[in-house]
C-alpha cells in the first residue's frame, strides 16, 4: 500500500468513526451496490437524495450500499465504508445535483479503471446509473456515460430497478434489458424516448431524512428533514417547479416524529425545501421541535407571505440566520421573472425579520436576467442599501449569480448575458456597495457559463468533458475547441421551433 493510499484509507477511517447511522453489511449474497456523489464528501453528505439513496439500500435485504465521493485528482477511488474499489460492485448509482459535478465523472470512472464512455465497455463492468435533479432535468450532456438513467424520484425507481437487475442475471446485456422495462429507467438503445417522469405521489410513504449523521459534512451539525418537495409558485427562471412537480408536503405527524428521532442525534433541526415556510403547518412544526428542546435551522422562507408567527417560532427555535430570495432588484423586473413582490413588501419581510431577532440575513439575487436593463442594477444596489440600514449592526450578505437559463423553464429558449454584461454589473456592485458593512458574494461569471453549457447541452460534449486533464476554465475552452465546438452554440437564443434537446429525452 502506497503512503498516499495508507493516509486516505485512514482519513476514511477517521470519518467512520465521527459517523452515526453508517453500516458496514455484510456482503455476502447481496446485491452490491456503489453509490457515488460526484463531489467531495463534505458537499455531498449534505445533500438529501444522497442520503435517501443510501437508507433505502440498506434498508432493503438483498442489497448493500457503500458511498464514493470524488476525493480530487490522484487520489484512489474507493469506498468510505471498506475500502472496497468500484468495480467490486454490480451497480454504481450515481447521484448528480449540480451540472459542473458533470465534470467529475469521466475522472472519477477513468480513476477507478472504468472507461467513461458506455459504448467502450463491456461484460465484466458494473451496471452505471445515473440519477439526480440533473438528469431529470436534461441528461443528454451525460447520457452516454451510462448504461442507465433514472427520470424520477429514487422512492419509486430504485426498489423495480433493483429487482429487474436481481432477476435478470448476472450478464449486463440481460440486466439492460430487464432494466428497460422499468417505467421511469432511460437504456439507451433499449427504451424509447422521451421518458415520462415518475414521482412519489404520497411523501409520507417514505421519510426523507439523514441517514448518516456526518459531522465532516456541511451541514453535519443538523439533522436535515425535508418538509416538502415541488413548489407552487411560478417563477419562470426555476426548475424546482417542474422537475420536482407536483407541491407534496410531509404530514405534521410524520415531521414531528422524524425530528424527534433526529434529536437523538443532533441538537438542530435543519428543515428542508424549495420555499419551506409554504408548509401549511410550518410554525406547528417549528413549535412542536422547539418543545423537544430542539433547534431549528431553515433553507428558506418566502418574502411573501411573510408569518411573523414563524419568524417569532424559528427566533425561539435558535434559528440565528433566515435567508429571502427576491432575485432582482426593481418591481418590473421581479414581475417579468414571475416574482410579483413590491420593494415595500421585502423592506417589510426584512424589518420583521429584525424585530423578530434574526442576527443574520442572507438575500438571494440574480444578475443578467432576461430584459435586465441597467437600472434594475441600480435599483438592485437601492434595495440592497435599504435592507441594510434596516439590518444595521447585525449580519447582512447577498449572494448574486448570474441567470442561467434551464430546461423546462419559461426561460428555456432564453440567452445567457455576456460575459462583459455580467462583469461589468458585478463591478458596479462592488463597488457601489464597498464599505456599507454587506457582505457581497458574486457566483463566478466565467463558471456559470460553463454551468449554462452544460445545463442546455447536448451529447456532444461528454467527449469533450472526457477529454480534460483537469476541470480549468483554460482546459475547459481548449477542450471545446478541438471538438470544434463555441460555447455560443448553447448560450445563445433558442429560437421558436428550434430543437431543445431536454424535450426529446424527458416529459415532465
Ligand atoms: S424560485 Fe423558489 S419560489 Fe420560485 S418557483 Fe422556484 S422554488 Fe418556487
Amino acid at each position: 500500500m502506497t503512503e498516499s493510499v495508507y493516509a486516505q484509507r485512514e482519513a476514511f477511517r477517521r470519518l467512520l468513526g465521527r459517523e452515526q447511522g453508517s453500516r458496514l453489511k455484510d456482503p455476502g449474497g447481496r446485491l452490491a451496490v456503489a453509490i457515488v456523489y460526484p463531489n467531495s464528501y463534505r458537499v455531498g453528505m449534505s445533500n438529501l437524495g444522497f442520503h435517501q439513496l443510501y437508507r433505502l439500500l440498506n434498508r432493503y435485504g438483498d442489497t448493500f450500499a457503500e458511498r464514493f465521493f470524488y476525493m480530487g485528482p490522484g487520489r484512489e477511488v474507493a469506498s468510505v465504508e471498506q475500502f472496497r474499489r468500484l468495480d467490486e460492485f454490480d451497480l454504481v448509482l450515481f447521484s448528480i445535483s449540480y451540472e459542473l459535478d458533470y465534470l467529475n465523472i469521466p475522472r472519477l470512472l477513468n480513476s477507478a479503471g472504468i472507461p467513461p464512455l458506455a459504448s467502450n465497455r463491456g461484460e465484466g463492468f458494473p451496471l452505471i446509473i445515473a440519477g439526480g435533479a440533473c438528469i431529470m432535468a436534461n441528461p443528454a450532456p451525460v447520457a452516454s456515460y451510462f448504461d442507465a438513467l433514472a427520470i424520477g424520484e429514487a422512492e419509486v425507481l430504485l426498489r423495480p430497478a433493483l429487482e429487474a437487475v436481481i432477476d435478470a442475471g448476472g450478464s449486463s446485456k440481460d440486466r439492460l434489458k430487464s432494466l428497460a422495462g422499468v417505467s421511469g429507467m432511460m437504456v439507451p438503445g433499449y427504451t424509447h424516448e422521451p421518458v415520462k417522469r415518475r414521482y412519489l405521489e404520497n411523501l409520507d410513504e417514505e421519510p426523507c431524512h439523514t441517514a448518516v449523521v456526518a459531522p465532516d459534512a456541511e451541514f453535519g451539525h443538523m439533522y436535515m428533514l425535508e418538509v416538502e418537495r415541488g413548489c407552487g409558485r411560478n417563477c419562470r427562471f426555476c426548475m424546482v417547479n417542474r422537475v420536482f412537480s407536483p407541491l407534496r408536503f410531509r404530514s405534521l405527524a410524520g415531521l414531528l416524529g422524524a425530528a424527534e428521532e433526529g434529536l437523538e442525534h443532533c441538537k438542530t433541526i435543519g428543515l428542508v425545501g424549495p420555499v419551506v415556510s409554504a408548509h401549511p403547518q410550518a410554525e406547528e412544526l417549528v413549535r412542536g421541535i422547539a418543545g423537544m428542546g430542539g433547534r431549528v435551522a431553515i433553507s428558506s422562507l418566502a418574502v411573501k407571505p411573510v408569518s411573523e408567527g414563524l419568524f417569532n417560532a424559528l427566533v425561539a427555535a435558535g434559528a440565528n440566520s433566515i435567508t429571502l430570495a427576491p432575485e432582482a432588484g426593481s418591481f418590473q423586473l421581479r414581475k417579468n421573472i414571475g416574482k410579483q413582490i413590491s420593494g415595500a413588501e421585502i423592506l417589510e419581510a426584512v424589518a420583521k425579520a429584525y424585530s423578530a431577532g434574526f442576527k443574520a440575513l442572507k438575500l438571494y439575487f440574480m444578475a443578467g436576467l432576461p430584459g435586465e436593463q441597467e437600472e434594475d442594477i441600480i435599483a438592485l444596489k437601492d434595495l440592497v442599501v435599504e435592507c441594510g440600514s434596516i439590518y444595521r449592526r447585525r449580519s447582512l450578505s447577498i449572494n448574486i449569480a448570474p441567470f442561467v437559463p434551464k430546461p423546462f423553464t419559461d426561460f428555456e429558449r432564453e440567452p445567457m448575458a455576456p460575459l462583459e454584461l455580467i462583469e461589468k454589473r458585478f463591478e458596479y456592485l462592488k463597488k457601489e456597495l464597498a464599505g456599507r458593512k454587506v457582505h457581497v458574494k458574486l457566483e463566478s461569471p466565467a463558471w456559470s457559463r460553463v454551468q449554462a453549457v452544460l445545463s442546455r447541452g447536448d451529447g456532444r460534449l461528454a467527449p469533450v468533458m472526457a477529454s480534460l486533464a483537469r476541470p480549468t476554465l483554460t482546459a475547459w475552452r481548449r477542450g471545446l475547441e478541438a471538438a470544434g465546438i463555441h460555447d455560443e452554440e448553447y448560450l445563445g437564443s433558442i429560437p421558436e421551433g428550434g430543437e431543445l434537446p431536454w424535450r426529446k429525452l424527458v416529459e415532465q
